[in-house]
């Protein structure tokens, strides 16, 4: 089965206010609350489309213990570990077509918490075929956390696909043991070569050419509409996609993750992990909930991506 770690999940509340008064009171009739996180969406994408998985991390207090019963009653499995701090709430208030977001930073949490996780992972570790890191990590463990996780799922002969951004990811990349796979928006790209990134086939190749990615096998930059661009071992690919009604955007970047992840579990063919990676990336910008598909409308935006090798 496919195992995702989140290390800082999340409960994630929507508010819907028109209009969103400063300074005032504001009364919500309308709320939605999901388990949150970006790891947790990957989970809820690929439970959604019909492949095993299980959610592992770290949580705790209330609102750990809220994000565990929503996970149950989705039917995903998980073993987290539990600590006592609490978990965090992450709020958007959507108002007037703008979405303004408080975001709490999570708990602090101690090396020695860090460790019992470790030791976790590696029990967990014998039971799974692949796992997918994704997100930021939890203040007080270091930015090179990942790398322990990353070299612990090599000693398993385990495979790691990572969606991080910023230090943490330029961090554990520079590391001896590689994830499989990373996925990087544009703009995470840019971050990691320190260079503005253009969707021309001539700068991607040449940014994904850089020796910062030289051991890793799947580069996909995903390029929200404008599909992604891959590089595979020494080969480079753009994916398109056709142009849909878009929802809600939210967790596309989650929803593509989830994609790769059941493609390189069922050791599909590069082009074919890269159609399915884009297919539920879509679908997901297709529903209002973020981390949410329609696995009905799956065959028919399928057969609507085109890989070519350039
Ligand atoms: P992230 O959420 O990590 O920034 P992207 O925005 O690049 O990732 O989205 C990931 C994938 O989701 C895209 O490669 C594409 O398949 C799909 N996607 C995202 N936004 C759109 C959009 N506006 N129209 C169509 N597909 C989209």
């Amino acid at each position: 089965m496919i195992l995702t770690i989140t290390m800082n999940p999340s409960v994630d509340i929507s508010y819907s206010l028109n209009p969103f008064k400063i300074d005032d009171v504001n009364r919500v009739e309308s709320v939605s609350k999901t388990a949150g996180g970006k790891g947790l969406n990957v989970a809820r994408v690929i439970s959604q489309m019909n492949e095993e998985v299980k959610a592992t991390g770290i949580m705790g207090g209330t609102v750990g213990s809220y994000i565990s019963k929503t996970l149950k009653a989705e039917n995903i499995k998980q073993d987290f570990l539990m600590i006592k701090k609490e978990s965090r709430n992450c709020i958007a208030i959507l108002h007037e077509e703008n979405q303004t977001e408080i975001l709490e930073s999570g708990p602090t949490l101690e090396k020695s918490e860090g460790d019992l996780f470790l030791k976790k992972l590696s029990d967990l570790l014998n039971h799974v075929s692949i796992v997918t890191i994704s997100g930021s990590l939890p203040k007080g463990l270091s930015p090179k956390y990942y790398q322990k996780l990353i070299s612990l799922c090599e000693k398993k002969k385990v495979p790691v696909l990572l969606d991080t951004s910023g230090r943490t990811l330029k961090e554990t990349i520079s590391n001896s043991s590689k994830p499989l796979l990373i996925k990087p928006n544009e703009t995470e790209l840019g971050d990691l070569i320190n260079k503005k990134i253009s969707n021309s086939t001539d700068v991607l190749k040449k940014a994904l050419s850089h020796e910062i990615f030289n051991e890793i096998e799947y580069v996909i930059v995903s390029l929200g509409a404008d599909g992604a661009f891959a590089k595979y071992k020494e080969s480079f690919y753009r994916i398109t996609i056709p142009k849909i009604k878009v929802m809600n955007p939210v967790g596309s970047g989650d929803a593509t993750m989830a994609g790769l992840a059941i493609g390189l579990k069922q050791k599909k063919s590069i082009e074919e992990t890269l159609k399915l990676g884009m297919t539920t990336g879509m679908l997901n910008t297709m529903e209002k909930k973020t981390g949410f598909i329609d696995k009905r409308n799956f065959d028919n935006y399928y057969s609507k991506v085109h890989v070519e090798k350039v």
